[in-house]
């Protein structure tokens, strides 16, 4: 069928094009154990991230949803010397596996993991006086993605790289009547970004072993 078509071909790239790494293979196996859910970008996936911030050039880099940092290892890596990672999450078992995940990855001196409501520490970051990002990557709870693309926004400078996932969730997106609030935050993340004037953006649709979903890409002008 269709679904293990996409896997064979993720499969296929991943083989091909992203190396075995035994450190992501041992971050995606202490999830496991953890009993975190399985929801981390693919392999080619985190590579697109990790490529994204190369092509970006990105020192400073915030993320929405750590989980078990499995995207945000990929991220990390693409920081040059001195550059750093601000990964928000919520959940307390997620931000500790992360960070004994990140700790494997050597990449500690560059990321901070920060525990708590992503839009606590948002408003939290805003009274220390963060310095703007040039990469966001959301990928936390989707009802709250307009009001994470508004602090997306706050906290980046004209050229910032703004990234969200999930926001196809299989074709759903499309229904107006959806009475799932991560699809209704999904649409009016859209709208957000239709209408605002400081952000140039478009969305892919993908496939891959994780179903059929996209992600919004956009550049803050
Ligand atoms: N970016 C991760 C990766 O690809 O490896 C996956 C992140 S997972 C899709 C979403 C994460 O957001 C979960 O770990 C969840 O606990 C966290 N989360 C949910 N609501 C949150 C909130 N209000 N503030 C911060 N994190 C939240």
């Amino acid at each position: 069928n269709q679904t293990s078509t996409w896997e064979k071909v993720d499969q296929y790239i991943t083989e091909r094009l992203v190396p075995y790494d035994a450190v992501l293979e041992n971050v995606l196996l202490a999830n496991q154990q953890a009993k975190l859910p399985a929801y981390d970008v693919t392999p080619n996936q985190g590579k697109l991230l990790n490529l994204l911030a190369q092509l970006q050039g990105a020192k400073r880099i915030l993320e929405i949803g750590t989980l078990g940092g499995y995207s945000t290892i990929w991220l990390a890596r693409a920081l040059p010397s001195g550059g750093q990672l601000v990964t928000l999450e919520l959940d307390p078992v997620h931000a500790r596996v992360a960070t004994a995940n990140i700790s494997l990855a050597q990449l500690s001196d560059r990321v901070e993991v920060r525990v708590g409501d992503a839009l606590d520490q948002l408003a939290q970051m805003d009274d220390e006086g963060v310095e703007p990002f040039d990469l966001i990557f959301i990928d936390a709870d989707k009802p709250n993605n307009p009001n994470y693309l508004k602090w997306a926004l706050h906290f980046s400078h004209p050229g910032t790289v703004i990234i969200g996932d999930n926001v196809i969730r299989e074709g759903e997106v499309i229904n107006e009547n959806s009475q799932d609030p991560r699809v209704q935050g999904v649409r009016q993340f859209y709208d957000l970004l239709a209408e605002e004037p400081k952000i140039d953006a478009t969305a892919i649709q993908t496939v891959g072993s994780k179903g059929y979903d996209g992600f919004v890409l956009g550049i803050v002008k």
